[in-house]
């Protein structure tokens, strides 16, 4: 059997080679440029996960702005804790999610109407982080031209990052993205009967 002197010097050795490998990949990421970010799949994470980068970035001080494509029934934490926030500009689509609604014209006219705010924040460049939570379903639907909104993203400003979030992100979204992250439905409390819970789903 080894000694522990062996295994600790062995250990050793891996994370010097590790280290190594590390170090020169830091070292060959040199870029800096406006990333526009992907969190699409039908698990649960999307919007938690924007709006934790959200508040990295407040916290670094950048100014950044929100549109948020479907209102929930329930008053949600992010828009309490951000929506007076001078750093934060904060928009929410004035209808709730399309089931509810069940009137297509006035779904695309709330989504057209929240978009101009979208497209107004993806041309400044004053504005560091855009966040557009759940636009993914305003494309699925064809509430607004996919091609304009493509466009959009990419004549933004070239430092701007913008965070999109909701299922089946189309091919043209994906193809555009920089980073893309697809969240996994493993398992979902809610398909036990258990109703959503403050702080954790709103
Ligand atoms: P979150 O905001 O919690 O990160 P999300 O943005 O990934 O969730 P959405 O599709 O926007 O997911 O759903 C919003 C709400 O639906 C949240 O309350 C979330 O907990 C719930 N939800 C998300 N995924 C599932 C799922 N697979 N089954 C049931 N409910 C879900
Ligand atoms: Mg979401």
């Amino acid at each position: 059997m080894d000694s522990n002197a062996d295994r600790n010097a062995r250990h050793k050795r891996a994370m010097q080679r590790k280290k190594a490998l590390v170090d020169a990949r830091i070292a060959a990421a040199t870029v800096d440029k406006g990333l526009l970010l992907v969190l699409t799949g039908n698990g649960k994470g999307k919007s938690s996960s924007a709006f934790g980068m959200l508040a990295r970035s407040v916290g670094h001080g950048l100014r950044c702005g929100v549109v948020q494509f479907i209102k929930g029934q329930w008053e949600c934490g992010e828009h309490l804790l951000f929506h007076n926030h001078p750093l934060v500009e904060f928009h929410v689509m004035n209808t709730g999610f399309t089931w509810e609604t069940q009137d297509r014209e006035k779904d695309i006219a709330a989504a057209r109407a929240t978009w101009v705010h979208a497209a107004t924040l993806l041309r400044n460049p004053e504005v560091q982080v855009v966040l557009l939570d759940e636009l993914t379903y305003m494309l699925t639907y064809g509430y607004l031209d996919a091609a304009e909104v493509i466009a959009a993203l990419q004549g933004r400003p070239p430092q701007q990052h913008v965070i999109v979030t909701g299922r089946n992100a189309s091919d043209a979204l994906i193809a555009l993205a920089d980073t893309v992250s697809e969240v996994q439905d493993t398992k979902h409390a809610f398909n036990n009967g258990v109703r959503v819970q403050k702080g954790i789903d709103y």
